[in-house]
C-alpha cells in the first residue's frame, strides 16, 4: 500500500493510466471530481419507479397524481396540524351567527361532495384574524379567517371560498405535495452524491441549479395546477349544492382587488386573477347546467 501511493504520486503519468483503467474510458483525468452520472442515473430510475408505482386518479377532474398516502393517513395528519393551528389562534365561538352560516355552508358542500369524498372527517372553523386567508388540510379540516368573510361579501362567496378549500382536500394535494416532496428528496440525493467528488463551489452551483430547477420547473407550476384544479371542483361543488357558481368569477376579482395591501399566502402561488376569470368562463355553462339540473330555481349565463 505504501509503495503503491508513493508511486502513484511521483508518477502522474502512471496515475492517469490507473484513472483511465478504472473508468473505462480516455478520459480518466478530466472525470475525476466531475459529476458522477452514473450514481445520478441510479437515483433517477429509482425516483422513476417511485412515480410510476404511485399513481392516483384525482376525483372530478381525472388527472393522475402521485401519492402514497392513504385518506386514514391524510386524516391523522390533517387532524393532528389543525387542533395546532386551532390551538394557537383565536378560534371565534360557534354561537356567533357567521361560524353558523359558515357551517351550514360547510354542510351543504361536503353533501354536494358526497360521491367523491373518501370519508373524511369535515370540520368548518373560522378564525378571528385580519388575514383574508382560508385552508383545507388533508382530511377536510377547513377554516376560514374573520378578514376574508368582507371579501366574500355573501353566502356564495363563502361557497366559492370553501368549495374551492374543499376541492384542495377532496384532490389530495396535500398527499401529493409530499410524495413529490420526496421524490424531490430522492433526487436531490442523487444529485448530492453525484456531484460528490466536485469541489465545493462546483457542489454548490450544481445544488443551486438543482434546487431552481425543482422549485420552478416541478413545485411551483404543481402548485399552480393545484390551485386551478381546486377552483374546477369548488365550482362544481357550489352548482351542486345550488349556491350560484356565477358568483366565482366577481369573487375572485374582489380578491385581485384586495391583495395590494397584505399579499396573504393563500394567493401567492394562485394562478394570476386574468387566467383565472377566463378558466371560470370555460367551465361556467357545465355549472350552470349543474345548477340547473338540481336546483329549484334556474339562471343563465
Ligand atoms: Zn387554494
Amino acid at each position: 500500500m505504501v509503495y503503491r501511493r508513493q508511486y502513484s504520486s511521483r508518477t502522474p503519468v502512471r496515475r492517469s493510466a490507473r484513472g483511465m483503467a478504472q473508468l473505462g474510458g480516455g478520459r480518466g483525468m478530466r472525470r475525476r471530481g466531475g459529476f458522477r452520472w452514473q450514481i445520478m442515473l441510479l437515483f433517477a430510475v429509482g425516483a422513476a419507479i417511485y412515480y410510476f408505482m404511485n399513481q392516483e386518479t384525482v376525483p372530478l377532474t381525472g388527472r393522475k397524481q402521485l401519492r402514497t398516502m392513504e385518506p386514514a393517513q391524510e386524516m391523522a395528519l390533517g387532524l393532528q396540524s389543525y387542533e395546532q393551528i386551532l390551538g394557537d389562534s383565536k378560534v371565534v365561538s360557534p354561537n356567533e351567527p357567521v361560524v353558523q352560516a359558515v357551517r351550514q355552508i360547510g354542510e351543504r358542500l361536503k353533501r354536494a361532495a358526497a360521491p367523491e369524498d373518501p370519508g373524511f372527517e369535515w370540520a368548518f372553523n373560522v378564525i378571528d384574524s385580519e388575514q383574508a386567508n382560508a385552508f383545507a388540510l388533508p382530511g377536510g379540516y377547513t377554516a376560514i379567517y374573520t378578514g376574508l368573510i368582507p371579501i366574500a361579501a355573501n353566502e356564495d362567496g363563502i361557497a366559492v371560498i370553501m368549495g374551492h378549500e374543499i376541492g384542495h382536500a377532496l384532490a389530495h394535494h396535500g398527499a401529493e405535495r409530499m410524495a413529490q416532496q420526496n421524490m424531490q428528496r430522492i433526487v436531490g440525493a442523487g444529485v448530492s452524491l453525484g456531484a460528490g467528488g466536485m469541489d465545493m463551489g462546483a457542489q454548490r452551483a450544481v445544488m443551486g441549479v438543482f434546487g431552481g430547477i425543482s422549485q420552478y420547473g416541478y413545485a411551483l407550476p404543481f402548485s399552480r395546477k393545484h390551485e386551478s384544479e381546486a377552483d374546477y371542483i369548488g365550482l362544481i361543488l357550489v352548482a351542486r349544492a345550488c349556491y350560484d357558481p356565477r358568483e366565482a368569477p366577481l369573487l375572485w376579482e374582489r380578491m385581485g382587488a384586495n391583495a395590494g395591501a397584505t399579499p396573504p399566502e393563500f394567493q401567492s402561488t394562485h394562478p394570476s386573477p386574468d387566467t383565472r376569470v377566463n378558466d371560470f368562463q370555460t367551465w361556467m355553462p357545465e355549472a350552470i347546467a349543474i345548477y340547473n339540473q338540481n336546483c329549484p330555481t334556474k339562471i343563465t349565463l
